[in-house]
């Protein structure tokens, strides 16, 4: 069973970030649950604090540019990139990738910058933006911009 926690849903950066440093070391954040949830119930993780960032909107987009390249918010999640118009004209081996993770509920819940940021070395992801010679950039500590080169 899952240990209590104190459940936080900040609808800003700022605020997020507040509560991090407020919580620092007993905090975590959470954007679709699908991997951190599995590690709670099994009490390999006891956050004693949860600070959600999936309904930060700033942190949920797809865009592009000639100059920044492609972009995408961490918490967006893994769907709207597999159904993206723009990935799948522009990017289409992000596309593709993505309708081969997990199932369709995992990828409506699951985002780019949660699977990154658990860092499953069985993780899609990962490789194929390596091999796209792509930048992650973390504006702090858990904001996370993709940009092409
Ligand atoms: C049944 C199942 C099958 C799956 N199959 C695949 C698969 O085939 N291929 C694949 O690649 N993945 C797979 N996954 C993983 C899934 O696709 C998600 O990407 C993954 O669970 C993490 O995304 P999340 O948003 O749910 O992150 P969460 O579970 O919410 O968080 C995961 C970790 O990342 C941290 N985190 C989350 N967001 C941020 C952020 N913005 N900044 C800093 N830290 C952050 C959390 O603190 C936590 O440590 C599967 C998952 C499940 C449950």
């Amino acid at each position: 069973m899952i240990k209590e926690f104190e459940y936080f849903a900040p609808k800003t950066v700022e605020e997020a970030l507040s509560l991090l440093s407020q919580y620092e070391g007993e905090g975590k954040i959470i954007a679709g649950g699908q991997s951190l949830l599995t590690l709670m119930k099994q009490r390999l993780v006891t956050p004693r604090h949860l600070i959600d960032v999936k309904g930060i909107s700033a942190l949920d987009y797809i865009n592009s540019d000639a100059k920044s390249g492609l972009r995408i918010g961490a918490s967006t999640p893994h769907r709207a990139i597999e159904t993206s118009p723009l990935i799948r004209s522009r990017f289409s081996i992000l596309s593709e990738m993505e309708q081969w993770v997990a199932s369709v509920e995992v990828r409506a819940w699951g985002t780019i910058g949660g699977n990154l940021c658990h860092a499953d070395p069985a993780g899609d992801p990962a490789p194929v933006l390596i091999v796209l010679n792509e930048r992650l950039k973390m504006a702090t500590d858990f904001r996370l911009k993709i940009v092409r080169r």
